[in-house]
């Protein structure tokens, strides 16, 4: 073989090699069937006895129900897939957030509340706005830019104001100020502001964090805190009563066993719920009307993530409960004891 031919073979290697790595890391990192013990089966019954319920649509959006009013946790519906984040600018669809308000009936969502505004959770705030006029959206001074971006009514805008109850209806919200999940290359932007109006398209690094939230929401003596990000103020929690805690678990696996082991002691051990519901580990490169696949391995080891979680909850006997998909869950205590 000529030294050339050599050459050219060991490129052709090198470049095979690189490909067969791109796509092992864009795989989801593990399959949802290997946790279906812990997945949350709908069933009649225990949906229509139940007045509130929650549907999971990915990352932390999450969609609290009792018949009469809604809140909407983030409302992150579009979802642009990898290469449209990675090349292109961003931006919410209006036909598919048009969509979502019509078969989740979302004219009854009296708040949508933001915990942070990178876009894989504030992106479509402003459309929902725009198309439910009536519907609040609370969220730092960052994520209201996002709205006015979007040249949504002051009166529509509600700037987070920490640990002051606010009330909807039957439900009674209030925000926490939260940690991040660390800093990764493409998220380095912790505590950076949005200090004027971000219109859309918008590259995805335009979505600065500008801080982020925890939201406890009480409805009837039943309470629950959504931590979207894996990351905790020390003993910001520890005198809370919640019976249920949907809990972002992103990049866990990737943290240190310390700082797992930080994170859950000022979580789930901190507030011992009866439920514990992992959120932000699903791939949010895929559209919202497929069903929920593991990030994959280039974001996270989400079947380690979910393990890590699993035998911490099974520990202290809190109840893990996967949601895979947006089916309505009862959040009933006496109706959790029976997944
Ligand atoms: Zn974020």
């Amino acid at each position: 073989m000529s030294i050339k031919k050599g050459l050219l073979v060991s490129l052709g290697l090198v470049i095979l090699c690189l490909v067969a790595g791109i796509v092992f890391l864009l795989q989801p990192s593990g399959q949802m069937s290997d946790f279906q013990k812990w997945q949350y089966q709908a069933s009649e019954k225990s949906v229509s006895t139940s007045k509130l319920k929650v549907k999971f649509f990915g990352v932390s959006t999450l969609l609290f129900d009792d018949s009469k009013t809604q809140i909407l946790i983030d409302g992150f519906f579009s979802r642009p897939s990898l290469s449209q984040v990675l090349f292109q600018k961003i931006q919410s669809q209006p036909e598919m957030i048009q969509r979502m308000i019509q078969q989740q009936h979302l004219q009854r969502t009296r708040a949508i509340l933001v915990t942070h505004s990178h876009y894989d959770h504030a992106l479509d705030i402003a459309e929902l706005g725009k198309q439910l006029p009536n519907t609040k959206i609370i969220g730092s001074n960052s994520t209201l830019n996002i709205a006015r971006g979007g040249a949504i009514p002051e009166q529509q805008l509600i700037q987070v104001q920490p640990l002051q109850p606010f009330t909807f209806g039957e439900f009674k919200v209030t925000a926490i100020p939260s940690q991040h999940t660390p800093p990764t290359a493409v998220n380095n932007d912790l505590g950076e502001e949005i200090s004027q109006p971000l219109q859309q398209p918008s590259r995805f690094s335009e979505f600065k964090e500008g801080h982020s939230f925890d939201y406890l929401i009480e409805h009837q003596g039943h309470t629950v805190l959504v931590k979207a990000s894996t990351g905790a103020i020390p003993d910001q929690l520890k005198n809370l009563n919640v019976n249920t805690l949907f809990l972002g678990i992103a990049q866990l696996s990737r943290q240190s066993t310390e700082f797992q082991q930080d994170y859950l002691d000022q979580t789930l051990k901190t507030l011992k719920p009866k439920v514990v519901v992992p959120i932000h580990w699903d791939d949010f490169f895929k559209p919202v009307d497929q069903p929920l696949e593991f990030l994959p391995y280039l974001a996270d080891n989400t079947d380690k993530s979910l393990k890590i979680l699993i035998q911490a909850a099974e520990q202290q006997k809190t109840q893990v409960v996967l949601l895979s998909q947006p089916v309505s869950y009862p959040l009933d205590p006496a109706l959790q004891s029976q997944p």
